[in-house]
C-alpha cells in the first residue's frame, strides 16, 4: 500500500515543492524549494512536511508509516547530487536537520549539524578535505550538539570541558586548539554522554539521522517554543517541518565562512544590502551572537567574487519575492551556497519605509503595502523616543538593534524580568548575550541590553519582532551577575538602578532620559493615506480635553466617540465645586454648586468642538458613582472641610452614606441623572451653549449627547426629555439652532436584549464593551487582574477579555444589539467606545458586525485605522501571524 507523501526533494536544480507551499513545507522548506527552482546554489536535501510532524504527535511520538522509507529514498538522491555517501568511510556525506515552521520562530526550535560523523567517517572527511583539524572540530561540535538536542545533556557541561581544556593548554580561543586537542575532546565528550545520558551516543549514521529528525519534531513542544507561540498567536496545531540537507562547511579555513543578510536594512528600512558574516565559522555561530561578526560590505574586500555573486542573488530573490528578505549563506572553500531565504523581520519604521518605497519602485501595489504592516507594529512609531536634542551623556554605546526608547530598573535574569514585569514594574534586561530561553523575560522587559552579539543575533531578531527597544553588542559593558552589577570601565551600575536605552542610536544612559513623541510625517503620512482608502469603518478617539482632542486629530481621529465628562471634574480648581454639589442638602444648594461647574464644562466643550472642526463629538453625561469624588480618609475629609467650610463630620457621614458594596453595579450612570436631574440639566446646558457659540462663529459642530448605563427605554426617555427641554431653552437664548443627537451607551445585557425598544428613543448606540464584558462575564473589571493571568497561563482563557473582545460571548451580544437596534431604526448610527476599539482583532470583529465606527485612545487611532483596512481587504487572523 502506498503511503502519503511526507518527503519533498530539492536537488540538482529541481525541487518537488515550491515557494507557495509554506503550510506544508514550512517557511524554510518552501524557501529552499523556491531557490532551487530558481537555479540558485542550494545544498541538496529534502523537507519532511509539517503534516508528518502533526501525525508524529498524533501517533504518540512515532514516525507515520512510510516516512522513514521515503526519507531513505530521498537521501539516495542527495547522495547522487553530492557525489558522496552517507556513512561511507571513504567519501562520507554529512547532513543537517533543521526545524522550520510555517512562520519563522527564530532560534526557538532545534537544529542538528554534521550528522553522519563517526570514528570511521571522520577519517573519510580527513582524506576528503586534507584537513584533520577541521574534521575533528566538526566531530566535537557534532557530539556536543547532538547530545544536547537529542539526548538532553546540558550544553554547559560540554562548554565546561572545553574551557577546562583551554585552561590546561593556557589558550583563550577555540581556534587555538590543535587536532589532537580536538580529538581528545571528542573522547571526553563521549565519556560525558556515557554518564549523563540513559541512551548511548549512536555510532550508526542512520540512527543519528533518525534520532535527529525525531528531536527536531519534538522541539516544536519545548517550553520556549510554546512561550513564543503564545506571544505571537501561533496555533499549537501547525507543527514544524524538518529539513534534511547536505552539509556545506563554513569552517574549512580562511576561504570559508558563514553569514546572514537582509536585502534591506531591517531596522531603518534603508534600501541597501545589509548583513554580517564570520570567516571560518559554522552555521549557528552568527545567529547565536557568541562572536561579534563583521559587516557584509567587508566581504567585498575579503572574497570579491563571492560578494558579487551574493549581490546578484539577493537582487534576484528580492525581485522574485517582492519583499525584504532575510538570507543565510555559507561559503565553502570559496564556493557560495544559500541555506535559507525568508521574508525578513523588521521594525515598524523599516516596515513602513519598505512598504512605501516598494510601491514607488513599482514592485508592489498600495493594497499590498497596506497589508505589509501589522497594526500593532504602528505602536512602536507612536511611542516616545529619547529626545535627539537632549545632551545627556551616554556611558556606553552598542548596536541599535531595535528602535524606540526604554527606561527601567536593571535586572540580570529573565525570571526576575518576568516576576517584576507581572507586578507592572519597568525593567531592562541586561545580559551578556540572550538565548532563546530568555524570550519570556524579553517580553516582560521594557528593553534589552546585551554585551555581545550582532544586529542579527537572537536578541536583536526577537526584540525587533516584539517591537522592543534593544541594544546589542555593547562591548564596553561587563555584565557581572554574581556581584549584581554591570561595569563600564570603573563605573558600576547596580541591580535595580534605573537606566535608559536609546534603540535608535544604541546608547546606554544612566538614569531616566528625556523622551519625546515622534512626528508622524513622511512615509507614515503616505502610508496612512493608502490605509484610509481601504477601510470602511470610521475611527474616532476617546478624549476628554481639548488637548487630547488635538492629539486625537493629529493621529487622524474622525471625531470623538467618548468624552467622559467626569474627568473634567477632577481638576484641582473644579473638584471642590463637585464635592460641594455632592454634599449639598437640597436641590437648591446642588444647583448653586452646579452653576459654579457650568463655566468650566462649557469652556471644555467649546475647546473640544473647536479642535474637532465639525467632526462629531459624543459627550457622555456623568457616569461614575459619586463617592469617587469624595475623600477616602479622615485626614482628606479634614482637608476638604478647611477648603469648603463644611464640617468634616458631615463630609465623613456623606462618605459613609455613599458607600456601596458593588459600586460598579450601583448608583452610577443614568441612575445619577434620574436621582439628580439638575446634573443632566447643567451638562446639557453646557454642551448646547458651547455648540451655540461655535455656530455663532460660523463653524460646524456635531454634538451627540450620550446617556450611560441604560437598561430600559424609560430611563432614556426620562433623560432625553431633560436634554431636549434644556436644548430648546439654550438655543432660544442664543438665537441659533444646533443640530444635535441623543443616544445611549449599550453596556448592560438587558440593554442589548431590549435594543429594539431602546432604539426608538436613541439616534445612536455606542457599545460600552468594558462594562458589557464585566457584566456578561460577571467579572469585575477592577478585580479580575488578580486571577486572570493564571487563567490565561493555564489556557482556560486565550486572552484577557478586557483587552481582546470575547467574541463568542460579548461579541454575540454586540451582534444581537446591532440587529435589534437597526431593525427598529434602520438609520441608527452604531459605534463602540470600550477599550477594545483599538485592539486589532476586535476591530476586525466590529467591522464584520456592521458597526459604523470604533473609538479608542488617541495613540491607538492609527492602529485601529490599519486594522480596519486589513479586515476590509479580507486579511484573516491566520494571515497575520
Ligand atoms: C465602557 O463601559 O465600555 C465604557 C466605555 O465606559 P467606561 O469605561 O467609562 O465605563
Ligand atoms: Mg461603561
Amino acid at each position: 500500500m502506498s503511503s502519503k507523501k511526507y518527503v519533498y526533494l530539492f536537488a540538482a536544480g529541481k525541487a518537488e515543492g515550491h515557494g507557495a507551499w509554506r503550510n506544508l513545507l514550512g517557511g524554510k522548506g518552501a524557501g529552499l524549494a523556491e531557490m532551487t527552482n530558481l537555479g540558485i546554489p542550494v545544498p541538496p536535501g529534502f523537507t519532511i512536511t509539517t503534516e508528518a510532524c502533526v501525525e508524529y504527535f498524533n501517533k504518540g511520538s512515532e514516525f507515520p508509516d512510510g516516512l522513514w522509507e521515503q526519507a531513505i529514498d530521498a537521501l539516495a538522491d542527495v547522495e547522487r547530487a553530492m557525489g558522496a555517501k552517507f556513512g561511507d568511510a571513504q567519501n562520507p556525506l554529512l547532513v543537517s536537520v533543521r526545524s522550520g515552521a510555517r512562520v519563522s520562530m527564530p532560534g526557538m526550535m532545534d537544529t542538528v549539524l554534521n550528522i553522519g560523523l563517526t570514528d570511521e567517517t571522520v577519517q573519510g572527511l580527513i582524506r576528503k578535505t586534507n584537513n584533520p583539524r577541521f574534521a575533528y572540530d566538526s566531530y566535537r561540535r557534532f557530539v556536543a550538539m547532538f547530545s544536547n538536542v537529542v539526548l538532553g545533556v546540558s550544553h554547559d557541561e560540554f562548554e565546561a570541558l572545553l574551557s577546562k581544556k583551554k585552561a590546561e593548554l593556557g589558550v583563550e580561543l577555540d581556534t587555538d586548539l590543535g587536532t589532537d586537542d580536538l580529538k581528545g575532546l571528542v573522547s571526553a565528550f563521549k565519556e560525558l554522554v556515557r554518564h549523563a545520558s540513559a541512551v548511548p551516543f549512536p555510532e550508526q549514521p542512520m540512527d543519528q539521522l533518525r534520532m535527529s529528525i525525531d528531536a527536531v519534531f519534538r522541539s516544536w513542544n519545548v517550553a520556549r517554543a510554546i512561550t513564543y507561540r503564545k506571544l505571537h498567536n501561533i496555533p499549537e496545531t501547525w507543527g514544524t517541518a524538518a529539513n534534511v540537507q547536505a552539509m556545506v562547511f563554513g569552517n574549512m579555513g580562511s576561504n570559508s565562512g558563514t553569514g546572514v543578510a537582509f536585502t534591506r536594512h531591517p531596522s531603518t528600512g534603508e534600501r541597501r544590502f545589509f548583513g554580517e558574516f564570520l570567516i571560518n565559522a559554522q552555521g549557528e555561530d552568527v545567529v547565536a551572537g557568541i562572536r561579534t561578526p563583521e559587516p557584509i560590505d567587508q566581504l567585498s574586500q575579503e572574497m570579491p567574487e563571492v560578494y558579487t555573486q551574493l549581490v546578484d542573488i539577493y537582487q534576484r530573490l528580492e525581485q522574485h519575492y517582492k519583499d525584504m528578505l532575510d538570507l543565510e549563506f555559507t561559503v565553502q572553500d570559496g564556493k557560495l551556497f544559500m541555506l535559507q531565504t525568508r521574508v525578513g523581520k523588521r521594525t515598524a519604521v523599516a516596515a513602513l519605509r519598505i512598504a512605501v518605497e516598494m510601491v514607488q519602485e513599482g514592485l508592489i501595489d498600495e493594497k499590498t503595502a497596506v497589508l505589509r504592516v501589522e497594526p500593532e507594529q504602528l505602536e512602536q512609531l507612536l511611542h516616545p523616543m529619547v529626545d535627539p536634542s537632549s545632551t545627556v551623556k551616554a556611558i556606553a554605546k552598542g548596536l541599535p538593534a531595535s528602535p524606540g526608547a526604554a527606561v527601567g530598573a536593571v535586572v540580570f535574569t529573565a525570571e526576575e524580568a518576568v516576576a517584576r514585569g507581572q507586578k507592572g514594574e519597568k525593567v531592562i534586561l541586561v545580559r551578556p548575550e540572550t538565548s532563546p530561553d530568555d524570550v519570556g523575560g524579553m517580553h516582560a522587559a521594557q528593553g534589552i541590553l546585551t554585551a555581545r552579539g550582532g544586529m542579527t543575533s537572537h536578541a536583536a531578531v526577537v526584540a525587533r519582532g516584539m517591537g522592543k527597544c534593544c541594544v546589542v553588542g555593547c562591548k564596553e559593558i561587563v555584565v557581572d551577575e554574581e556581584h549584581g552589577e554591570f561595569r563600564v570601565g570603573t563605573l558600576r551600575v547596580k541591580h535595580g538602578e534605573t537606566i535608559t536605552l536609546n534603540g535608535n542610536t544604541g546608547e546606554v544612559i544612566v538614569g531616566e532620559g528625556k523622551l519625546v513623541t515622534p512626528e508622524l510625517s513622511g512615509n507614515f503620512a503616505t502610508f496612512i493615506q493608502w490605509v484610509d482608502q481601504h477601510r470602511r469603518l470610521g475611527v474616532r478617539a476617546n478624549a476628554d480635553t481639548p488637548t487630547d482632542a488635538r492629539v486625537a486629530r493629529s493621529f487622524g481621529a474622525e471625531g470623538i466617540g467618548l468624552c467622559r465628562t467626569e474627568h473634567m471634574f477632577f481638576a484641582e480648581e473644579r473638584l471642590p465645586f463637585m464635592q460641594e454639589m455632592i454634599l449639598a442638602e437640597d436641590r437648591n444648594a446642588r444647583v448653586r454648586a452646579l452653576d459654579k461647574l457650568f463655566p468650566f464644562q462649557k469652556s471644555d466643550f467649546y475647546g473640544i468642538f473647536k479642535e474637532m472642526e465639525g467632526y462629531a463629538v459624543t459627550i457622555r453625561t456623568l457616569d461614575p458613582p459619586l463617592h469617587e469624588f469624595l475623600p477616602k480618609t479622615h485626614e482628606e475629609a479634614e482637608e476638604l472641610s478647611q477648603k469648603i467650610g463644611v464640617p468634616a463630620e458631615r463630609i465623613w457621614d456623606k462618605v459613609q452614606e455613599l458607600h456601596e458594596t458593588n459600586p460598579m453595579l450601583g448608583h452610577r450612570g443614568c441612575r445619577l441623572g434620574i436621582s439628580y436631574p439638575e446634573i443632566t440639566e447643567m451638562q446639557a446646558h453646557a454642551i448646547i451653549a458651547a455648540a451655540c457659540e461655535i455656530v455663532k462663529e460660523g463653524r460646524k459642530v456635531v454634538p451627540e449627547i450620550m446617556i450611560p448605563l441604560v437598561v430600559d427605554i424609560r430611563e432614556l426617555e426620562h433623560q432625553r426629555q431633560i436634554v431636549e427641554r434644556v436644548a430648546q431653552e439654550t438655543m432660544a437664548q442664543y438665537g441659533v439652532k444646533v443640530e444635535y443627537q441623543v443616544g445611549t451607551m449599550i453596556e448592560l445585557p438587558r440593554a442589548v436584549l431590549l435594543a429594539d425598544e431602546i432604539a426608538r428613543q436613541a439616534e445612536f448606540f455606542s457599545f460600552g464593551t468594558n462594562d458589557l464584558t464585566q457584566t456578561v462575564l460577571g467579572l469585575s473589571r477592577d478585580d479580575a487582574g488578580k486571577f486572570l493571568p493564571s487563567y490565561i497561563e493555564q489556557g482556560l482563557l486565550k486572552d484577557d477579555p478586557f483587552v481582546v473582545l470575547d467574541q463568542p460571548g460579548v461579541g454575540q451580544l454586540v451582534e444581537i444589539g446591532v440587529k435589534k437596534g437597526r431593525a427598529a431604526r434602520p438609520s441608527l448610527k452604531i459605534g463602540i467606545c470600550g477599550e477594545h476599539g483599538g485592539e486589532p482583532q476586535s476591530v476586525g470583529f466590529f467591522h464584520r458586525a456592521g458597526l459604523d465606527y470604533v473609538s479608542c485612545s488617541p495613540y491607538r487611532v492609527p492602529i485601529a485605522r490599519l486594522a480596519a483596512a486589513h479586515v476590509a481587504l479580507g486579511k484573516s487572523l491566520s494571515d497575520t501571524v
